[in-house]
C-alpha cells in the first residue's frame, strides 16, 4: 500500500484546500476521520469490494457509502442504466414514469407501504412520517431511542433528559430547548422504559419511531419481544410506530426488518439502498394515513428534485439484482468476516464482542456485544483507533468510527473475505 511521496502530496494538498472550504474540511462530520485520530482520506473511485484513495491506494471497503453499496460500487448494471436514463434528460419537474416502477417494486417487498412518497434524502423521510404521525394523531410528543439516528432534523438531534420518560435536551448547538422537549428519549431494548413513557404521557405520544436494527452507535440487534413490544404499546395507546428503515431496508433482507422480524409499522422510512448511490429517500405506509399528505390531504410536503430519475434508475436496477439468493450468499459471506474476526480476536487474546444481523457488522471492544447505545459508548474507542489505523495500513478501509456498521456487500468474495481477517488478525496482534 506505500504510495509514492508525490501522490501523498496530493492528498496534504486536497487536505489543506478542504480545510479551506468546509467546516472541518468535510460534507459530513464522519468523513473527517476525527475518532479515529487518521488524516481523512480523500476517495476518487470505487468498483465492486474497493475504492482508491487520491494517492492511488486501494482498500478493501466496508464503508459501502454509509450503506447504499449493497452490490459494490460501480455496480455495472446500475452504471448501464443510469446512462441510459441520463440520455433522456435530468429531473423534468413532472412525474416520470420511473418513479412508478420503483414505488411498485419498493410496495411488492414491503407490503405495509400501500402508498409512499420519495423524498431526496433519508432525513427529508423521516421528518415527512413525523410530521404525518403528528397530524394524523393530533398529539405533539415524539418517542426516539438513544443512540438512534434518524438524519439531522432538529426534532431528532436530541439527547434523553435526566431520569426516564422525561423530555429530551438539545444533542446540537441551534436546536430550541422547546423543539427538543417535544421529544422523549428512552433506552433501546427497555420495555419498561417505553411502558413508563406512555404512562407519564397517556394519549399524548404521536409517534414511536426505531431503527429495527439500531445501527447508528454500532450495530444492536433488537431483543427477542422488543418490537413486538412496541408494536402492542403503540397500538394500545393509539399512538403510530414508525419504522426508519433507512439502513435496514433492503440491507436485511428484502421486505426490511419488518419481514425479517415479522413485525409491521403504521409508517416506514427508508433512503440509502433504495437510491443505488444516488440521493434519494421515501416514506409510506397505511393507505388511511398516507391520504393525509398533500394535495389529497393537508399535511404539506414537496421537493422539487424528488423521485429524481436518475435516482429511480439506480433503484430500480439495484433492487432487481437483489434476489433471495443473493442475499443468502450475502449472509454466509458475512458469517464467514464473524467467524474469522473472533478467531482473530482470540488467538490475539484480544477481548472483543461481534455484533452482527445480516451483513451489518460491528467490532466492539468490549467484553460482550451491547444492548444499548450506553453500553455502546462504554467501548474503548482508542484501542479501536489503534485497529482502525492497522487495518487501513493493510489495505482494508472501516468505517472511521467505533460507532458504526461495516457494510458487508455482494461483491465482498472469499478472497477480499480472508485478506480482511488475514489484516485483523495482524491489528489485533499489535
Ligand atoms: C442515514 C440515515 C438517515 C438519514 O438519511 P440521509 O439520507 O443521510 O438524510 C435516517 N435514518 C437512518 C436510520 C439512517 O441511517
Amino acid at each position: 500500500m506505500s504510495a509514492s511521496i508525490e501522490t501523498e502530496a496530493r492528498s496534504a494538498d486536497l487536505i489543506r484546500r478542504a480545510e479551506g472550504l468546509f467546516p472541518g474540511g468535510v460534507n459530513s462530520p464522519v468523513r473527517a476521520f476525527r475518532s479515529v485520530g487518521r488524516p481523512p482520506l480523500f476517495l476518487e473511485r470505487g468498483r465492486g469490494p474497493h475504492v482508491w484513495d487520491a494517492d492511488g491506494n486501494r482498500y478493501i471497503c466496508y464503508i459501502g457509502s454509509w450503506g447504499p453499496a449493497i452490490l459494490g460500487h460501480a455496480d455495472p448494471t446500475t452504471i448501464e442504466a443510469l446512462h441510459r436514463t441520463l440520455d433522456n434528460g435530468l429531473a423534468l419537474g413532472a412525474t416520470n414514469p420511473l418513479e412508478i416502477e420503483l414505488g411498485e417494486a419498493i410496495r411488492a417487498a414491503m407490503p405495509s407501504m400501500e402508498r409512499l412518497r420519495f423524498t431526496s434524502s433519508g432525513t427529508e423521510a423521516v421528518m415527512s412520517a413525523l410530521r404525518l404521525a403528528r397530524a394524523a394523531t393530533g398529539r405533539d410528543l415524539i418517542l426516539k431511542f438513544a443512540g438512534g439516528y434518524h438524519g439531522h432534523a432538529d426534532h431528532l438531534l436530541v439527547e434523553a433528559g435526566s431520569g426516564i420518560a422525561t423530555h429530551a435536551i438539545p444533542g446540537s448547538a441551534g436546536v430550541p430547548a422547546s423543539v427538543a422537549g417535544l421529544t422523549i428519549v428512552v433506552p433501546y431494548n427497555d420495555p419498561e422504559a417505553v411502558e413508563a413513557a406512555f404512562r407519564a404521557h397517556p394519549a399524548r405520544i404521536a409517534a414511536v419511531i426505531v431503527e429495527p436494527v439500531a445501527a447508528n452507535v454500532g450495530v444492536i440487534a433488537p431483543a427477542p419481544g422488543f418490537l413486538e413490544l412496541l408494536r402492542s404499546a403503540t397500538a394500545a395507546d393509539g399512538a403510530l410506530l414508525v419504522f426508519d428503515e433507512v439502513i435496514t431496508g433492503f440491507r436485511v433482507g428484502r421486505g426490511g426488518a419488518q419481514a425479517r422480524f415479522g413485525v409491521t409499522p403504521d409508517l416506514t422510512t427508508l433512503g440509502k439502498i433504495i437510491g443505488g448511490g444516488m440521493p434519494i429517500g421515501a416514506y409510506g405506509g397505511r393507505a388511511d394515513l398516507m391520504a393525509l399528505v398533500a394535495p389529497s390531504g393537508p399535511v404539506y410536503q414537496a421537493g422539487t428534485l424528488s423521485g429524481h430519475p436518475l435516482s429511480m434508475a439506480a433503484g430500480i436496477t439495484t433492487l432487481a439484482a437483489l434476489t433471495a439468493d443473493r442475499y443468502e450468499a450475502l449472509e454466509t459471506t458475512a458469517a464467514t468476516l464473524e467467524r474469522g474476526l473472533v478467531d482473530a480476536a482470540r488467538t490475539a487474546e484480544r477481548p472483543i464482542a461481534i455484533a452482527r444481523v445480516g451483513s451489518l457488522l460491528t467490532v466492539f471492544f468490549l467484553e460482550r456485544p451491547p444492548l444499548n447505545a450506553a453500553e455502546a459508548l462504554a467501548a474503548d474507542r482508542a484501542a479501536f483507533g489503534t485497529f482502525f489505523g492497522a487495518m487501513l495500513d493493510g489495505g482494508v478501509l472501516l468505517p472511521p468510527s467505533p460507532f458504526e456498521a461495516w457494510f458487508v456487500s455482494m461483491a465482498h468474495g472469499p478472497e477480499e473475505i480472508a485478506e480482511t481477517i488475514a489484516a485483523a488478525t495482524t491489528a489485533l496482534g499489535r
